[in-house]
C-alpha cells in the first residue's frame, strides 16, 4: 500500500476474536443521524461480537430492581440489526468468521471514503473454498440509508448457495457487561412483512414512549451486472425478526453480488409523517449499491476538504488523527442539525454511559466550532431547549438560575445513576458523580467559544446570552459569603476528579471549595458581565427582567469575582478542594507493583475496603483543567482580581504536584495535561502525552472501554492539542494569535479551519509558517494575525509567509 493510502486506512490482517469489540467500535460507520458498529454481518450478539445500531437522540427508559433499590435508567436504544447477512453452501453450515476455518482475512476501514471493506477466503470441511468480499456504507447524503455489497465467489466448486438476510429486532442492550444486571429489553414487536418481490420491512416500538423504529431492506443478487434467478423463502420469528433465504445455483469462479439496501426511519423524525412509508419509499427509490457509493464518497471528499489535517513525519500521527476526525464527523454532522440532539460522550458507537451527554464537549466542541459551526450551534440548542429543565433542577436543589445535569439524555433531567457496579468487587455502591456541578460551566464555556469562533451575533442575542447568564446565576447561587474570612465559598460540589466524592469521615456527598468549580464560577460570571455589556439595550433589559437579575444581584456577582476563595498551600499549590492537603499519600510503588493497570484506583481501593476519598489520588485533571482551558494571561488576571498572585513558576509546581498524583482513569485527563505540559515548554513530556492520547482509543489503552464506544472527548482533544497546543492558536476578538512549535517528530503540519466566516489554512514547517485565507463567506468578519508577536493583515488568496526564529 502506498504511504499516502496507508494513512487513510485502518486494517487488520487476521480475525482475532479477542479484538473484535475494539474493532467493531473503531469500524463503526455513521452519519450524525445513526451509527452502526462494524460487527461482522454474519453474527449476532455473543461473547465475541456485538452488532449495534444507534440513532442519535433515541433513548428509552426502563425500571430495574437491583441491590435492594428500584432504579430507572434511560438508555441509548440498540435498534434492530439491519446488517445481518450470511450464506451456506448446499446444506452446510451458515458461514460465520468466528466458527469457520479462515484461510485469508483482511478487513479495512477506508476513512477517506467512509467504506468498511473485508476480504475473506474460507474453507469448509469438504475442502470447498469461497472468497467473500464485503463493502458497507452508512450513507453520508441520505442519513437514513445503509448499504451492503456482499460478493461471493466459489473458488473450487459449483453448488447451490443460500443467502440469508434479516432485519433483527430481537436485539437487546447488552453491549456493556456492567449494565447486564439491569433491564435491557427496550424493543417491543409491532409489525413486519414483505412489500413486492424483494422488499421486507420490520417495525418495532420502544417500550416507554412507543417510538416506532422502521427498517426496510431491499435484497437482490447480481452476477456480471445481471440479476441472478433466485428462489426466495421468507420467514419471521416472534414478530421481531424478519428474513429471507435466497437460493441460487452458483458456478465455480463466478462472482455473485448480494446487495442489501436498507432504510431506517423513526416516528421521532420530524421531517416525515409516517416512518414506515418513508422507509419503504426511500428503499424503493434509492439506486443500487454502486450509485449510493458514488454519492456517499463524494460527500466524504467534501467533508475532508474542510477538515483534513496533514502531518508529515509520522504516519502513525497522521493515520490516527484522520481516524479520530472520521469518528467526530460521523458523530456530529449536518444530519445532526436541528434534530434536538446533543454530543454523546461515547459517540454513536456503543452503549457505554448509555449514550448520555456529559461535559466532554468541552474537549470535542472546538473541532465542530472550527469546521462546522452549524453543528456546534445545533448541539448548543439541545442545551438551550433544556434550560427550563435546568432551572427546575437548580430550584429543586436550592439554587437559582440553570443547573444542567451531569448526565443528560432526552429530557434534560438528571440521568446519572444513583448506584454503580464495581466490576472488581462485584458490589454495587453509591454513585455521587451527579455532584459535578462544573458541567454547567462547561456548557457556558462551549457557548462562549462557539460565539467567539463563529462570530454568530444572532445566536448570542437569542440564545447564548440567556444560557450564559442563567448559568452565571446558578454559579453565583452556589457561592455563599463567609464574614469570617471575607470570602465566597462553595459546598456540596465535586470537581472533574471523580475519585473524591465526599470527606472521609462524612456520609454526605460533596466537597467544599473545589478550586476548578470556584474558578469557573468566576469565569462564567465575568463572561456574563461582558455579554450584558455587548447586548443591545432592549434585549439586555428584557433578558435581565426575564431572569430576575437586578442591580443587587449584579453587585453580588462583582463581589464574587473579587472574593471567591481559591485555597493555596504555602508553596503555591492550589488545593483541589478544602481539606485536600490533609489527605494521606498513596503508596504508589506498592500499587504499581501489585496491579498492571492502576488507572481505576478507586475500584482497587474500594475492593480492598478502602476509599479513594482518603487519599491524594485523582482520576483525572482537576486543578489542571483551569490551565488547560484558559490562557495563562487570563488566569493571572482572574487570580489578581481575586487577590492572589499567580505566575508561570507556580503553574509548573502545580503541574508537577498533580501530575504525580493522577492515575488518568479518564481518557480526558491526558489531553488536559498535554496542553499544560506544552505551555510549560516541556515538549518531550507533552509529546509523550500526545502519543498516549492518540493511542488511547486506537489501542483501547484503558483495556476494555473503547469496545463499548469511542471517547469523543479524547478524539476532539487530540485535535485541540494541535490547534491550541502545537499551533498555539489563541483567539482574541478580531485577532488570531499564533505561537507555533512543531513537534520534533514532524516535518510539516497543515490545518484548515474557519474563523468568523474566513476559511484559512496554516502550514507549519520547522522554520516557517504560511497562512492563507482561502475563502471568505458572506458576512465574514475581517481579522488580523499575530505570529509570535508580529502583526499581519491577511488578504484573500495572498499567502503570508513568516520565518520563525529558532
Ligand atoms: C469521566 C468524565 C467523563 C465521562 C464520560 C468519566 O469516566 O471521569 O469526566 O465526562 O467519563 O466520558
Amino acid at each position: 500500500m502506498r504511504q499516502s493510502q496507508y494513512t487513510w486506512k485502518i486494517f487488520y490482517k487476521r480475525f482475532n476474536p479477542a479484538q473484535e469489540g475494539l474493532r467493531e467500535s473503531l469500524f463503526t460507520l455513521g452519519n450524525g443521524y445513526m451509527g452502526t458498529r462494524g460487527a461482522e454481518c454474519e453474527c449476532v450478539a455473543s461473547g465475541i461480537h456485538y452488532p449495534g445500531t444507534y440513532i442519535s437522540g433515541l433513548y428509552n427508559r426502563l425500571r430495574s430492581h437491583i441491590a435492594g433499590k428500584t432504579i430507572v435508567s434511560e438508555d441509548f436504544v440498540n435498534c434492530p440489526n439491519w446488517t445481518f447477512l450470511t450464506f451456506k453452501i448446499g446444506d452446510g453450515e451458515w458461514f460465520s468468521p468466528s466458527t469457520t476455518k479462515i484461510l485469508d482475512y483482511y478487513k479495512e476501514l477506508d476513512t477517506q471514503r467512509g467504506i468498511l471493506g473485508r476480504k475473506v477466503i474460507f474453507q469448509n470441511w469438504k475442502g470447498q473454498k469461497t472468497l467473500i468480499e464485503t463493502f458497507r456504507i452508512v450513507h453520508m447524503v441520505n442519513p437514513h440509508l445503509g448499504a451492503i455489497k456482499y460478493v461471493i465467489t466459489p473458488q473450487n466448486y459449483s453448488e447451490q448457495i443460500t443467502v440469508r438476510t434479516m432485519l433483527d429486532g430481537s436485539v437487546c442492550n447488552t453491549g456493556v457487561e456492567r449494565y447486564r444486571n439491569l433491564n435491557y429489553q427496550h424493543l417491543k414487536s409491532h409489525n413486519s412483512g414483505y412489500h413486492g418481490r424483494n422488499i421486507m420491512y420490520l417495525s418495532v416500538v420502544t417500550s416507554q414512549l412507543k417510538v416506532k423504529i422502521c427498517e426496510v431492506a431491499r435484497v437482490n443478487i447480481f452476477s456480471k451486472g445481471k440479476p441472478v434467478v433466485v428462489r426466495r423463502k421468507r420467514f419471521t420469528r416472534n414478530k421481531k425478526v424478519i428474513g429471507e433465504d435466497l437460493e441460487f445455483s452458483a458456478s465455480k469462479n463466478k462472482s455473485y453480488q448480494v446487495e442489501k439496501i436498507v432504510s431506517l426511519y423513526t416516528s421521532q423524525d420530524r421531517e416525515v409523517k409516517n416512518a414506515a412509508s418513508a422507509a419503504i419509499h426511500s428503499v424503493k427509490t434509492s439506486g443500487c449499491f454502486d450509485t449510493l457509493l458514488k454519492t456517499h464518497t463524494n460527500a466524504w471528499v467534501k467533508l475532508w476538504k474542510k477538515v483534513d489535517v496533514e502531518v508529515k513525519g509520522s504516519s502513525f500521527s497522521q493515520k490516527v488523527l484522520r481516524l479520530y476526525m472520521f469518528h467526530l464527523l460521523q458523530t456530529g454532522s449536518v444530519h445532526s442539525c436541528g434534530r434536538d440532539v446533543g454530543l454523546p460522550a461515547r459517540g454513536l458507537h456503543g452503549e457505554a454511559y448509555r449514550g448520555h451527554i456529559f461535559w466532554d464537549s468541552i474537549f470535542a466542541m472546538p473541532f465542530y466550532d472550527f469546521h462546522f459551526p452549524e453543528v456546534s450551534k445545533s448541539f448548543l440548542m439541545y442545551r438551550y431547549r433544556r434550560l427550563e429543565a435546568a432551572r427546575q433542577y437548580a430550584h429543586k436543589e436550592g439554587y437559582r438560575g440553570a443547573m444542567f445535569p451531569w448526565q443528560s439524555g432526552s429530557s434534560g433531567k438528571e440521568e446519572t445513576q444513583v448506584i454503580h457496579l464495581n466490576p472488581l468487587s462485584g458490589k454495587w455502591g453509591a454513585d455521587y458523580s451527579r455532584f459535578q456541578r462544573h458541567v454547567s460551566f462547561a456548557i457556558a464555556y462551549n457557548v462562549w467559544h462557539y460565539w467567539k469562533i463563529a462570530g454568530d451575533s444572532d445566536f448570542l442575542i437569542r440564545f447564548a446570552a440567556e444560557l450564559i447568564l442563567s448559568i452565571a446565576q446558578f454559579g453565583a447561587s452556589l457561592a455563599h459569603y463567609n464574614t469570617k474570612d471575607g470570602r465566597f465559598h462553595t459546598t456540596k460540589a465535586m470537581g472533574p476528579d471523580e475519585f473524591h466524592e465526599k470527606y472521609p469521615h462524612l456520609s454526605t456527598p460533596g466537597l467544599r471549595d473545589n478550586a476548578y468549580t470556584n474558578f469557573m464560577i468566576v469565569w462564567t460570571i465575568l463572561k456574563a458581565k461582558e455579554i450584558i455589556c455587548v447586548l443591545p439595550h432592549q434585549q439586555r433589559m428584557h433578558l435581565l427582567k426575564k431572569l430576575g437579575i437586578d442591580s443587587k444581584e449584579l453587585k453580588r456577582w462583582d463581589e464574587i469575582t473579587k472574593k471567591m476563595i481559591i485555597i493555596f498551600n504555602r508553596s503555591g499549590i492550589v488545593s483541589q478542594f478544602d481539606g485536600y492537603f490533609q489527605l494521606k499519600e498513596l503508596d504508589w510503588d506498592k500499587y504499581r507493583a501489585q496491579h498492571k493497570n492502576i488507572q481505576r484506583m478507586d475500584r482497587i481501593l474500594k475492593a480492598e475496603g478502602r476509599s479513594p476519598d482518603d487519599y491524594k489520588v485523582s482520576k483525572q485533571a482537576d486543578v489542571l483543567m483551569i490551565f488547560y482551558l484558559l490562557p495563562l494571561g487570563e488566569i493571572k488576571k482572574i487570580f489578581k482580581e481575586l487577590g492572589y498572585h499567580f505566575d508561570k513558576n507556580m503553574l509548573k509546581k502545580n503541574y508537577e504536584y498533580y501530575s504525580k498524583r493522577t492515575t488518568h482513569g479518564s481518557t480526558l485527563s491526558k489531553v488536559a495535561q498535554c496542553i499544560v505540559a506544552h505551555r510549560l515548554g516541556s515538549h518531550q513530556e507533552a509529546w509523550q502525552l500526545f502519543q498516549d492520547v492518540l493511542e488511547s482509543d486506537f489501542y483501547d489503552s484503558q483495556g476494555g472501554t473503547t469496545p463499548e464506544g469511542i471517547h469523543v472527548g479524547v478524539m476532539g482533544g487530540a485535535l485541540d492539542i494541535l490547534m491550541r497546543g502545537f499551533l498555539g492558536i489563541h483567539l482574541r476578538g478580531e485577532r488570531i494569535r499564533i505561537e507555533p512549535t512543531l513537534p520534533k517528530a514532524w516535518r510539516r503540519l497543515k490545518v484548515t479551519f474557519c474563523y468568523r466566516g474566513n476559511w484559512l489554512s496554516l502550514t507549519l514547517t520547522r522554520n516557517k509558517v504560511v497562512i492563507l485565507v482561502q475563502e471568505c463567506q458572506k458576512g465574514a468578519v475581517p481579522f488580523t494575525i499575530q505570529v509570535n508577536g508580529e502583526l499581519f493583515f491577511p488578504f484573500l488568496g495572498k499567502p503570508i509567509k513568516v520565518t520563525l526564529k529558532r
